[in-house]
């Protein structure tokens, strides 16, 4: 095992994503201490009946009194008030970095609160499932999975250099981009997916003509797929719609003018249009699979997993 990359890392909120990051430092052996702090007596609890760090603390200043890289995966909306806590406990020199889904309101809150020595480079790693919480963790997750920088001007390559090694060391592959380019790409990437899943769900939830108990029997036509992303943590995807509302409404302003028009050719019996559209987005599902991104089997796995004898599991 390669010698651990630092000494000492704080990971400030360990639910799906502090905790993913957890098993996989222990399990690399990517530091010597890990600190873990969450908002919660009862999360920190559980997080140290797991075993998850090597000491707890309610209190993130407590944690990150001198780590030499400090992870925050909270909600986007309490990263300003993370970073206020932990500003006076940071050793100079230190690595702070966050994990949150948007970019540009996560550096308008945390930048100004820290303090100008150490260094602050925001980051988001784009592996998730629908489940949170310490227990929905695992040190796979970000495994071929992409984790994105968004560094601000003047950042010392040195300690971008480091935070990559971590990721990679985590199992990722490092990007980096402008702010506002990553919270647009994310907008059509996962975003708009989201609200689009929350959406259909809720408005076959109040369907009065179909009763829910059919919804759910005949969900595997489709619906269900929806219901995966519909499912995901209410505190998070509501703080990212209120942390990336440009971008999204932007994004939703085009999906709503791309639907209008194919409600139109639906109207109007354009079958020539559906059929070229359906084939355009077909391929993209294809490349999707060829970039590592999907499984190429069928059901997106389902089989696989109630069946495991049948084939390999899934990567990621
Ligand atoms: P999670 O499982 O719900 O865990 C959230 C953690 O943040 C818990 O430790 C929780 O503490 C703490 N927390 C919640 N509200 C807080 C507040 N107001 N102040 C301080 N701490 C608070 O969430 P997650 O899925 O790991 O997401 C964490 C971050 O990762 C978010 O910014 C999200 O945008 C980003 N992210 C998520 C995914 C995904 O698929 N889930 C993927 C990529 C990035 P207590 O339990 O003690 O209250």
């Amino acid at each position: 095992m390669a010698e651990p990359l630092f000494d000492r890392i704080a990971l400030i909120g360990i639910g799906l994503i502090g905790s993913s990051l957890a098993r996989v430092v222990r399990r690399e052996g990517i530091a010597r201490h890990v600190a873990i702090s969450t908002r919660s007596a009862a999360t920190l609890e559980r997080a140290e009946e797991l075993g998850l760090g090597d000491s707890y603390s309610t209190d993130p200043a407590v944690a990150a009194r001198d780590a030499d890289l400090v992870v925050v995966s909270v909600p986007v909306g309490a990263s300003g008030e993370v970073a206020e806590a932990i500003a006076p406990a940071l050793k100079a020199g230190a690595i702070v970095t966050d994990v949150g889904s948007t970019k540009g309101s996560v550096i308008a809150q945390m930048r100004p609160k820290l303090p100008a020595n150490v260094h602050f480079i925001p980051g988001h790693p784009l592996a998730g499932t629908e489940k949170s919480g310490p227990d929905a963790g695992f040190a796979e997750l970000f495994e071929n999975r992409w984790c994105v920088f968004t560094p601000l001007p003047g950042t010392d390559p040195d300690a971008l250099e480091k935070l990559s090694e971590f990721w990679r060391r985590c199992g990722s592959n490092v990007d980096t981009m402008d702010p506002d380019h990553h919270d647009m790409v994310l907008a059509i990437v996962s975003h708009l997916p989201h609200i689009i899943a929350y959406n259909i769900v809720g408005t076959a939830d109040d369907l009065q003509t179909v009763t829910k108990s059919e919804v759910i029997k005949y969900s595997a036509s489709g619906f269900r797929d929806f219901t995966r992303l519909a499912a995901s943590d209410p505190t998070m995807w509501r703080d990212v719609c209120l942390h990336n509302k440009d971008a999204i409404l932007e994004m939703l302003a085009r999906f709503s003018e791309d639907l209008a028009s194919l409600q139109r050719a639906i109207r109007w019996g354009d079958g020539e249009k559906l059929f070229d559209l359906f084939t355009r987005t077909r391929a993209i599902r294809r490349s999707i699979i060829e970039a590592g991104q999907e499984v190429d089997v069928p059901d997106f796995g389902r089989q696989v997993l109630a069946h495991p004898e049948k084939s390999a599991p899934p990567k990621g």
